[in-house]
């Protein structure tokens, strides 16, 4: 079968992110397996997700509930979904039926309701603290000097899996001017995992976005949210 162009282009910028992912991993010592790619497929249409599929992608992110799940029937079941936005506490359940992993647990309230719908389930619901590293008002996520906190609030519910740590860092013109952000949430992660709290595993480090993922594996990233590098720009 022929692919159409923008199948084509998609499937070349995969290539070419897949390059820059191992480069960085073996230039900062890393082995390139430890770092997941995550498609982040907002806005995207139906077939743009298919043809990332078709050239071995399986992890996408999705930023809204409703969104999210037009697009979850549509696609082979074996894609693992990553909730990636603001969570509205009433949109809970659904995040929770679709995502593999919640990014974006950042406050007690969220933690209550994700709990008390895994204790319903039976089973623990797999997330990921957010937090607001470069502490910009505009942003979701817990403040760098309340994470540890929360995390040990968070830890007394049985129900929840905490993965690790998500942020988003601030908007920089050079890659590497995110370094300190990501070194800072990599100390947080260190912290956090030699307190050996119950139910909190710090396995994951979702940290890197199209602009500055080189960066964010340079400082121990384990999981990198990919969208326009992949897609191409995004219309709004
Ligand atoms: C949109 C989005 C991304 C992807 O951003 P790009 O710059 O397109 O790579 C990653 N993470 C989150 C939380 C997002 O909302």
């Amino acid at each position: 079968m022929v692919k159409s162009d923008r199948a084509q282009q998609i499937g070349e910028a995969i290539k070419r992110i897949q390059d820059q992912i191992a480069t960085a991993a073996v230039r900062a010592g890393r082995d390139p397996s430890e770092i997941t790619l995550v498609a982040v497929s907002k806005n995207q249409e139906i077939e743009a997700i298919l043809a990332a599929y078709e050239f071995g992608l399986r992890d996408f992110g999705e930023n809204r509930v409703q969104e999210a799940l037009t697009k979850v029937s549509a696609v082979p079941a074996d894609v693992n979904w990553h909730f990636l936005g603001q969570l509205q506490r009433n949109k809970a359940r659904k995040a929770a039926e679709f995502a593999a992993l919640i990014h974006s647990l950042d406050r007690p309230a969220l933690a209550e309701t994700l709990n008390r719908i895994g204790a319903e389930q039976g089973r623990q619901i797999a997330v990921l603290v957010e937090v607001n590293i470069g502490e910009e008002p505009s942003k979701g996520g817990v403040y760098p000097d309340q994470a540890v906190d929360l995390v040990e609030q968070l830890a007394g519910y049985a129900h929840l899996a905490i993965k690790g740590l998500m942020t988003v860092a601030p908007l920089v013109a050079q890659p590497d001017q995110a370094r300190p952000f990501f070194a800072r949430m990599r100390e947080l992660a260190v912290k956090i995992a030699e307190l050996k709290l119950p139910n909190v595993a710090m396995e994951i480090l979702s940290m890197g976005m199209t602009g500055d993922f080189t960066a964010a594996i340079a400082e121990g990233s384990t999981l990198v949210r990919i969208g326009e590098g992949i897609f191409g720009p995004r219309r709004q």
